[in-house]
This record gives structure tokens, C-alpha cells and sequence, in this order.
């Protein structure tokens, strides 16, 4: 008896996205923070709305405008918070605990009834597409300003004697 086609596309998709799950659940070595975010790959490979953009790829990948990634790269002398003066301003400080986005954090909170979190970001953001551009907007947003606020410092930088 041959199975439907559908249902040997369906369960190659199901092994393939079982091996990436597997794969990406036991790499130790690389995105481990995109990990705790994405935690199963094939809900989000599979989800109905919402895209990755410039801005929510640095917040998934801790590769942006953070000092920490700035101090690793060699731009910055140190990953110190420009905002707060936390000793180590990563996406999860960013996104997640530092105090000057805490107001606009708070409406994403509002939003989400709750407190935003690595581990349920995800969830939100599948959950409808209205949660998708709030989080999405809140993540642009923030990384806005501090892509801004790190162009003004390298040009004081720059004038500098
Ligand atoms: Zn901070």
C-alpha cells in the first residue's frame, strides 16, 4: 500500500524538522541565545504571520547594536551599558531588563498581560500577528535608538583631537 503523497511530504517534514529540532537542541556550541528564544523550530519556520527583519534579527542573534557584541568585535573598550552602566549590555539586557526601556517595555507588557521573557517571547509572537508587531516594534524601536546613540558617539569619537 503506497501512502498518499501528501502524507510522505508531511512526514518527511515532520523527520526533517525533528532532526533540525534535535540537532538544535544539542548544539552546545552556537546559538545558544537564539535557542532560549527559538525554542522549536518548526512552530516558527511554520507560523502564519510575521517576518524577520533587521532589527529582530540582532535581538535573536546578540549580534547588533549591543556593547557586549561592540566590546567582542573591538568597537567599543568596554560592554558596559550606556544607559544604565549595567557591566554587560547583551540582547537580553537590552530587550529584556534594562531600565531605559522600561516604559516602553512596560506597553508590550500591558499588551501581553504579562512579563516579557526570553522563554515566552516566542510564544507571544506566534500567538497572532497583532503580538508579532508589538514585540517587533518594541525590539525595532529600542534598537533604533541605541543604533542612533552609537552613531553619536563614534562621531564624538571621531572629532575628538
Ligand atoms: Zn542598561
Amino acid at each position: 500500500m503506497r501512502p498518499e503523497t501528501s502524507e510522505v511530504r508531511e512526514e518527511a517534514e515532520s523527520m526533517l524538522n525533528r532532526t533540525w529540532q534535535g540537532r538544535w537542541d544539542s548544539d552546545e556550541a552556537k546559538g545558544r541565545w537564539t535557542h532560549k528564544i527559538i525554542r522549536d523550530i518548526s512552530r516558527w519556520r511554520n507560523r502564519r504571520h510575521g517576518h524577520t527583519d533587521y532589527w529582530l534579527t540582532q535581538a535573536l542573534t546578540n549580534h547588533g547594536c549591543f556593547s557586549h557584541y561592540l566590546h567582542k568585535i573591538g568597537k567599543l573598550g568596554t560592554s558596559e551599558c550606556w544607559y544604565c552602566g549595567h557591566h554587560d549590555d547583551d540582547a537580553f539586557h537590552t530587550i529584556f531588563e534594562c531600565d531605559a526601556w522600561e516604559t516602553r517595555r512596560f506597553r508590550v507588557e500591558t499588551e501581553i498581560g504579562g512579563r516579557l521573557q526570553p522563554e515566552n517571547m516566542m510564544d507571544h509572537m506566534l500567538k497572532d500577528k497583532q503580538t508579532w508587531d508589538t514585540i517587533n516594534g518594541f525590539v525595532r524601536e529600542v534598537l533604533q535608538k541605541k543604533t542612533e546613540e552609537e552613531r553619536r558617539r563614534q562621531a564624538i569619537v571621531a572629532a575628538a583631537p
